[in-house]
């Protein structure tokens, strides 16, 4: 078993050692990975990493002796309250991630309802069946429950599923903009129109769209009304270490107004150190990743996030014409934004075999099963690659009509 060295060592012999124990990773640098990391070039990731290092040592749970945490916080949140049309009386909070936010987001709503509607009991979530898993993991450790909701044929939220699954101990409805397994908006308007005839707080997890919807509509793409310009909307959570390419531990939860913050706030004054006030899940915070949001956001502008966003979807509209081309193979329809699946439509070409040789290519395949496909989500790390992906799977293709099935795949590829 691993035990502390007794002796140290030197900074040059360990460094070697983290360097070394990467060998077995994946080559995200390589553009094979269509998840985890997001990234353009050096120079950016440059700016993510100093400004990062620049607050390295500071402590978020500090915010009286470290203004400038609080000033940095302040200004991220109202960067993306400003994107996502937060209003006059949104309010919202840095984050270490989407499953925080949504965690928070959760756990607002929740003493909100037993304080302002006098819910009782376990109170329900009823959300799509393409939710996120936070909001379970949330739900878990809240004790709540969630109830998930059949799609329509178009992957989307099903209005009218969601409205038959309301109940007395309901509490939240969640919407996702776009929803991660098969990457499509769910029909965020008529949701809300639910959720305000049952006076019910709506959450859209905007952790993929957040900081990108809004930049691909500035060029043009089509974006359905996702934010809290839609009336109804609660809440919201954003992260910035997916489309914000920010370093990692950073996302934002928005609220629609100031007063849910009583019902965010964690107090506890009953221990010999007095007040202890908190408004995230953590107490000591990291202040790395606040800096280097605050960083990014200020070096890129609207301007390098276009950019970004066009990159991103040109790269994607790159691999549709290219998959759409090879013959046994479909794009799974519709798709939003960044993301796109396909599948077979041939039955000598198992896309299983498929998804197991392009693995053995290097790529990392993500896979969805219902229906069996594969997925993809880009970021502009895929843009040089696209060929050589497309060749690869040609080949794969090729090769999985001539000598059948490989074999099956290891289901627990996320
Ligand atoms: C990534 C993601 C989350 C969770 O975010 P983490 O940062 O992994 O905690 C939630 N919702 C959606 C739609 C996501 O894609």
């Amino acid at each position: 078993m691993k035990r502390l060295p007794e002796k140290g060592a030197t900074w040059v012999e360990v460094k070697e050692l983290l360097q070394a124990s990467k060998t077995g990773d994946s080559e995200w640098k390589r553009g094979r990975l269509p998840l985890y990391v997001y990234w353009r070039d050096d120079e950016l990731c440059q700016v993510a990493r100093e400004a990062a290092s620049m607050f390295f040592m500071e402590n978020g749970l500090g915010k009286k002796v470290f203004p400038s945490v609080q000033q940095l916080e302040r200004d991220v949140v109202a960067m993306t309250l400003d994107l996502l049309n937060g209003g006059p009386n949104a309010v919202g909070n840095f984050t270490t991630g989407g499953t925080e936010s949504i965690f928070l987001a959760v756990k607002t709503a929740r003493d909100f309802a037993r304080k302002e509607r006098k819910a009782k009991g376990r109170l329900k979530i009823v959300a799509p069946l393409s939710a996120h898993p936070a909001f379970d993991k949330a739900a878990h450790y809240l004790d709540m429950e969630v109830v998930r909701t059949p799609l329509r044929q178009d992957f989307r939220g099903d209005p009218k599923a969601i409205e038959n699954a309301v109940d007395d101990k309901t509490v939240m409805v969640v919407a996702s903009a776009p929803a991660y397994p098969h990457g499509v908006f769910d029909p965020i308007e008529d949701i809300a129109r639910i959720a305000t005839v049952k006076n019910l707080w709506l959450h859209v997890d905007a952790c993929v769209g957040g900081m990108l919807a809004p930049f691909a509509r500035d060029l043009g793409y089509d974006v359905p009304p996702f934010d809290f310009s839609v009336g109804g909307v609660t809440s919201m959570s954003a992260d910035l270490h997916k489309y914000g390419l920010t370093a990692k531990g950073a996302s934002v939860v928005l609220f629609k107004d100031e007063k849910y913050l009583d019902y965010l706030r964690f107090k506890f004054s009953h221990w010999p150190r007095g007040n202890y006030v908190t408004e995230t899940f953590l107490g000591t915070r990291a202040a790395s990743p606040v800096a280097s949001a605050w960083a990014v956001m200020h070096y890129l502008g609207r301007e390098g996030y276009q950019d970004i966003a066009r990159t991103t979807l040109e790269t994607k509209a790159r691999f549709e014409v290219g998959i759409s081309a090879i013959r046994g193979l479909e794009i799974l329809k519709p798709n939003d934004l960044s993301f796109l699946l396909y599948r077979s439509n041939d039955k000598s070409v198992d896309i299983d075999a498929v998804a197991e040789g392009m693995s053995a290519k290097g790529w990392f395949v993500g896979r969805c099963n219902a229906p069996p496909s594969i997925h993809l989500m880009f970021n502009p790390v895929h843009a040089p690659v696209v060929q050589e992906y497309l060749n690869d799977l040609a080949s794969v293709v090729d090769q999985v009509r001539s000598t059948g099935r490989i074999g099956s795949l290891d289901e627990s590829t996320y």
